[in-house]
């Protein structure tokens, strides 16, 4: 036996590490990732800030004043705190660690965010996948009769989903918060909220065992690494004693405080990607064969079948055009010859649809 194999846990053996692609000098429609920045009197004011920013102190663990913006900010229920992760995908790890009781399980639907089979292997945790059905709305009666079989610990619900951009019936999905009542614990992320303006939080004194996770990196800020999560209080208490006590370090937690401050320019801003996505979503379902989903995220899933040409034949041609998008066709059955593109800014928008039609007729 090599130490690889004496050392290492089988099932992170078999994983194939999480791919991200190098991007430079290509049109980046592939990450949810807002195109816009901050205006520059922002970006001065901010580096004046940071400036001043005490790098050789410890973080306060408390993150008392960040989390109280975030809390009045975000529209978090009185009587609700907030734990706060290194991005939300760290907020996911930390419930898959304090869940993982031997022999418990994470349930999801499939096709889903990736992070949340990938968490529940790292803690040990079994993942099972309830597909979703055709048309991408939940499965009620397949996920109720899933939840009775196996009483997942983590049932998560992304709202809207990742990567089919759909939000799913929210009766169905409180039907879900029911089945699983005090055996488990329901995670609604709502990693685009922005983008939907529908959201569970103000409904967290109504079902104790839900938690709503949300990040601030699809609203402008992926870089600082940033998610909030909120539940009950007494929930919340016994996953923050699994967060590491400095996660959010001292220029995150100062950058966040000030774009606290300045929270109109990110909702602005996602105010304008609404309308471009409602103007990509037209200009693609203009073209012939192409199927556009519904989506109230920040990116549109298509579906390529009745364009004749394939997915990943699709995507290559856009690579060859300097063109970064998605293709998830391979990701679940369901999503054969689709791809998901980032609603990006008005001219990288042009820029894609030039190349996919090209690419269409290549
Ligand atoms: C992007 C995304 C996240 C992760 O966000 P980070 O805060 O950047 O880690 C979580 N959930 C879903 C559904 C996402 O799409």
């Amino acid at each position: 036996m090599s130490l690889i194999e004496n050392i290492i846990r089988p099932e992170v053996r078999a994983l194939a590490a999480y791919h991200v692609p190098d991007a430079s000098g290509f049109v980046k429609l592939d990450a949810m990732e807002n195109p816009f920045g901050l205006p520059a009197h922002l970006r001065e004011q901010l580096g004046r800030r940071l400036a001043d920013v005490a790098l050789n102190r410890y973080p306060v663990p408390s993150y008392a004043k960040l989390k109280a913006g975030i809390i009045e900010t975000f529209g978090v229920p009185a009587g609700f705190d907030v734990v706060l992760g290194n991005g939300s995908d760290e907020l996911i790890s930390i419930v898959s660690i304090a869940c993982a009781k031997p022999g418990a399980k994470v349930l999801a639907p499939v096709p889903g965010f990736v992070m949340y089979e990938m968490s529940a292997k790292f803690a040990g945790l079994e993942f099972v996948g309830v597909p979703l059905k055709q048309d991408f709305s939940l499965d009620k009666e397949t996920m109720l009769a899933a939840i009775a079989q196996h009483r997942p610990a983590i049932t998560y619900l992304a709202y809207p989903n990742n990567p089919t951009g759909n939000l799913f019936n929210a009766d169905d999905m409180v039907a879900v918060m029911q089945a699983v009542g005090d055996t488990g614990i329901v995670i609604v992320d709502e990693a685009y909220q922005p983008f939907a303006e529908q959201t569970f939080m103000g409904r967290l004194p109504e079902f104790p065992n839900m938690a709503v996770m949300r990040t601030v990196s699809k609203l402008g800020l992926a870089g600082i690494r940033l998610g909030y999560m909120s539940a009950a209080p007494e929930l919340l208490a016994e996953f923050d004693k699994v967060r590491p006590p400095y996660n959010i370090n001292v220029l995150t937690e100062a950058t966040a405080e000030f774009l606290l401050e300045h929270a109109a320019v990110l909702d602005e801003q996602a105010t304008q990607l609404r309308a471009e996505r409602a103007k990509l979503a037209s200009a693609l379902e203009a073209l012939p064969g192409v199927e556009v989903f519904p989506s109230a995220a920040n990116f549109l899933l298509i579906r390529v079948t009745k364009t004749g040409c394939d997915g990943g034949e699709l995507f290559n041609r856009l690579l060859e055009r300097r063109v970064l998008i998605k293709n998830v066709g391979k990701m679940h059955t369901l999503l054969e010859n689709c791809l998901r593109v980032t609603v990006g800014a008005s001219d990288e928008n042009k820029s894609f649809l030039t190349a996919f039609a090209a690419a269409l007729a290549a």
